[in-house]
């Protein structure tokens, strides 16, 4: 619950402060900090150990060329393709029958030729190895924010208790990357609605079969979604998404009824997966959640990521259109910091916003209703291309934002 604010044991005067070091917010404050911004970056869960291995079943993300790129241009991809599983391209089934075959590196213009399932953990590790390089960014863990207050010449206050201590942070902009149940978007009075999808979402992994080139296989049909793919370096994940009532028919039984609509969607791997599973535990089920704000920005606080618009794993655009949306408004904050042009936020949410709400109503639609009652399969495919490549009319924002990752630092601000 926000507090009112206390006087604080110290006060942080800081260009901006990024609440959330997650791989969005991470990738903001790294790209501003080489700018040569001063960067407070505050974060809840306590510091990890140095070289500390994540405990219990890691996220695992799957990321487009687009994004790729921009990693690339921060200097990170080398590193992050070390521990991650290449996806060469993509094979689309449609009621079981082959509709469309996809390869990265066929793809016109497109700037990495594969894509990557990383695990989130070692982006994150990535990230913050670079940011610790940084004299000009702290990051402040176990971190509790408590208020968000305007203040005069548009800067705001944050007041975070850490430990023992209160800290008041005194930002010209406020980065919200605080995830889904942003604390502080809500600080900031954005008004924002948390809605948990009513579609299903189940995945379980085996390992590689023989054979196996990497290539990801996406089935529409009457089962819903079916998606093959890697899972980083360590196993292929089946990813079953469906409605919810259509999920019970099975989740509700024995596990091989699993395995026997598994089997039916992917014959090939009938003999694979009855194999390999075996157990309801191996089975991960997840509960996704949409996020709706009414702005991404309010005076000097901007949102990014799950905080402005959290959506359902279908198509795996949360990271991808996350990091995007990062490195586009670390340029943007940029030049409103350097008072050259404080419009580029509202024109990135401008051309931003329509198409994630579309895509948001593709999950809707892949989850929401039986698939025998649902559109036609391939009105419920999103496009190879654009997952690839990112939605046509934000291209050139990212190449100016790629660009802009790569510039060389100008530590004359700090
Ligand atoms: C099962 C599953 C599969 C997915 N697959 C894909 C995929 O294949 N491709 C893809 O692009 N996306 C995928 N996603 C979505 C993707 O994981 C998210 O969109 C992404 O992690 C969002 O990153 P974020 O940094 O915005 O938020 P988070 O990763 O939630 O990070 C938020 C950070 O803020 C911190 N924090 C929270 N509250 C506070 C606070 N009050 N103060 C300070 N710090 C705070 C948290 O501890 C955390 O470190 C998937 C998601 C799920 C659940």
């Amino acid at each position: 619950m926000p507090d009112q604010p206390t006087a604080p044991d110290r006060t942080i005067a800081t260009d901006v402060c990024v609440v959330g070091a997650g791989p969005v917010g991470l990738l903001a404050a790294l790209a501003l900090g080489r700018q040569g911004w001063q960067i407070t970056l505050l974060e809840r869960r306590p510091q990890p150990p140095a070289g500390a291995e994540p405990k219990g079943p890691v996220a695992v993300n799957i990321v487009q060329p687009v994004t790729l790129h921009l990693l690339d241009r921060l200097g990170l991809l080398d590193r992050l393709t070390e521990r991650a599983g290449v996806i060469p391209g993509a094979e689309i089934y449609f009621g079981g029958h082959l509709a469309a075959r996809h390869s990265y590196a066929e793809l016109d213009g497109c700037p990495v030729p594969h894509a990557l399932s990383i695990r989130s953990f070692d982006l994150v590790r990535l990230l913050l190895a670079e940011l610790a390089d940084l004299p000009n960014a702290t990051v402040i863990w176990d971190a509790d924010t408590r208020a968000l207050t305007p203040g005069t010449g548009g800067s705001s206050t944050l007041t975070v208790r850490t430990g023992e201590t209160t800290v008041a942070v005194q930002a010209r902009f406020v980065i919200a990357a605080d995830g889904r149940d942003s604390t502080a978007r809500e600080l900031a009075g954005i008004p924002a609605e948390v809605v948990p999808s009513s579609g299903s979402y189940l995945d379980v992994v085996v390992p590689n079969p023989p054979g196996w080139n990497g290539i990801a296989r996406a089935h529409f049909g009457t089962h819903g979604y079916l998606l093959e793919t890697r899972r980083a370096d360590e196993g292929l994940v089946l990813v079953w998404i469906t409605d919810a009532a259509t999920a019970a028919q099975v989740t509700d039984g024995p596990i091989e009824g699993l395995v026997t609509m598994l089997s039916r969607v992917v014959p090939r791997l009938a003999d694979w997966i009855a194999r390999h599973v075996t157990d309801w535990e191996q089975v991960r089920r997840v509960q996704h959640h949409f996020v709706h704000t009414k702005t991404w920005s309010q005076g000097n606080v901007v949102l990014v990521g799950d905080s402005a618009h959290g959506m359902h794993a279908f198509g795996g655009q949360g990271l991808n259109t996350s990091l995007q949306d990062a490195a586009c408004l670390a340029e943007a904050v940029d030049s409103a910091l350097r008072g050259e042009d404080a419009s580029g936020i509202e024109s990135y949410e401008a051309v931003r916003r329509p198409f994630i709400e579309a895509f948001q109503s593709l999950q809707v639609t892949n989850t929401q209703q039986p698939p025998a009652a649902a559109a036609d399969e391939q009105e419920r495919a999103p496009e190879f291309e654009v997952l690839a490549l990112g939605q046509p009319a934000i291209r050139p924002l990212i190449a100016d934002a790629a660009a802009f990752l790569a510039a060389d630092t100008d530590q004359s601000r700090r």
